[in-house]
């Protein structure tokens, strides 16, 4: 029922701002240090590393993981700091410290982690807000004498994979699709036959690795179309895929996300998520088992229905407004679901105002009085509630709200709510 209702949402909340496009979609995301252990149990040639979550961890992961100075003088690390987003290279901490990939002395690994760890990081695709990083991963620094962009996603004209790669890699795709389309190779792989000796040849044919080995690049290649496949990858990002010295590919990043309808059967990698990175009110919602969906405007929403919560929400920007969030209580919800999803609407900071749409069928209008009554008891409520209920059980609905003595801005329909919410958010 709720995979339902957000399935219908992914196509028309599109409709409303094709910008939000990126919340929609339900896709696990995992981080670069766990990506590479996964490629690695494929076979897929990845950088030495270990991941840390304290400065105090720093000393014994370089004397146990590393090789000895004397096989790599004077031994450099890769010091990356882990958040579930890209541009991390460019980024800049709220700290001031400038990249989040940084490649040091062994012995200056530890006093960059300890500048890293639980500081946040702005990249390009975080947001203003940026992202905690909670562990930093140190790698062996190779030399890398080329890098190459590949990546594997889902194609809509061919209902199938396709493989991305280019010559040119490091830089954002974006970036290389402007600079270089021309050497942007596109390879769409038959699902069922799986990809051919002659589909992964086109592929390194595109990478035109400089000293890499035809033969083990094109196995490279197939194993990573292996694991899109068989751990259910919407997305695979290598970007840089490298090229070493010693004639080897190797994928110096790891970006890969996951369908999340196979979260059955993909159990070990979905036990990998980590709630930590995600957006706090997305989570707090799933815990309450409602259907949320955090945005960036200024009016909180609160309604039932997927098909009501788009309305309410195209009608607030038709007002001038933003909706701070998409949220349908559905049908069947109690009244401590109505509690917890008030909690979550009054506790963000953007929210300046809150409509309450209420169409009651089977979901009943005493029950979301109450649940809204409840929560007023419980948390600070410091902006403007707009409320609009009809439907079963309506006046009892009303004779709870108004009993409560709360102070509150009653509407008669759907147009005059969102007009009245968009001008209380603004006072
Ligand atoms: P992103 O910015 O979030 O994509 O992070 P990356 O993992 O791609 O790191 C940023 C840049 O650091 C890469 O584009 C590389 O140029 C460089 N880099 C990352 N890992 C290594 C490595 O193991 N060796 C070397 N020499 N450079 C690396
Ligand atoms: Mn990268």
């Amino acid at each position: 029922m709720v995979r339902g209702s957000l399935g219908r949402l992914a196509s028309r909340t599109l409709s409303v701002a094709g910008k939000w496009q990126h919340q929609q979609l339900r896709r696990l995301n995992i981080h670069e240090y766990q990506g590479a252990e996964l490629m690695g149990k494929f076979g897929i040639n990845v950088p030495k590393g270990a991941v840390v979550g304290s400065v105090q961890e720093v000393k014994e992961v370089l004397k146990n993981v590393f090789p000895s100075e004397k096989e790599m003088t004077p031994l450099q690390i890769v010091v990356k700091s882990q958040i579930l987003a890209g541009g991390r290279g460019l980024g800049t901490f709220k700290s001031g410290l400038k990249g989040g990939v940084h490649i040091v002395k062994a012995e200056e690994a530890e006093s960059l982690a300890a500048k890293m760890l639980n500081q946040v990081l702005v990249t390009k695709q975080t947001g203003p807000q940026g992202k905690v990083v909670g562990k930093v991963y140190l790698c062996e620094k190779m030399s890398l004498v080329n890098e190459m962009y590949f990546a594997i996603t889902l194609d809509r004209k061919t209902a199938g994979p396709l493989i991305i790669a280019c010559a040119e890699g490091g830089t954002s795709i974006e970036d290389l699709a402007e600079k270089f389309p021309d050497k942007i190779v596109k390879v769409p792989v038959d699902v069922f036959k799986g990809i051919t000796d002659e589909d992964a040849a086109k592929v390194v044919d595109g990478l035109a690795p400089k000293t890499a080995d035809r033969q083990s690049s094109i196995e490279q290649i197939k194993k990573l179309y292996e694991l899109f496949c068989k751990t259910d990858c919407t997305m695979l990002e290598i970007n840089p895929l490298a090229e070493t010295a010693d004639k080897k590919l190797v994928a110096a990043d790891a970006k890969l996300n996951f369908d999340d309808n196979a979260a059955f059967r993909q159990k070990e990698i979905f036990a990998l998520r980590d709630t930590t990175q995600e957006d706090p009110r997305e989570v707090a919602a799933a815990k309450a088992d409602l259907n949320y969906i955090g945005l960036d405007g200024e009016i909180g929403c609160m309604v039932n229905g997927a098909g009501l919560a788009m309305a309410t929400m195209d009608i607030i920007k038709l007002h001038g407004g933003t909706p701070a969030n998409f949220l349908d209580v559905g049908g069947s919800a109690s009244e401590g679901q109505v509690v917890e999803a008030f909690k979550i609407l009054t506790s963000d900071d953007r929210v300046k105002a809150i409509l309450v749409n209420i169409f009651g069928g089977i979901m009943k209008c005493d029950v979301i009085a109450s649940g809204i009554v409840n929560a007023a008891k419980q948390v600070d409520l410091k902006v403007p509630v707009v409320v609009r209920l009809e439907g079963t059980n309506v006046d009892q609905g009303k004779r709870i709200l108004k009993e409560s003595g709360m102070t509150l801005i009653t509407a008669e329909d759907l147009d005059d709510a969102a007009e009245k919410a968009v001008k209380a958010s603004v006072k």
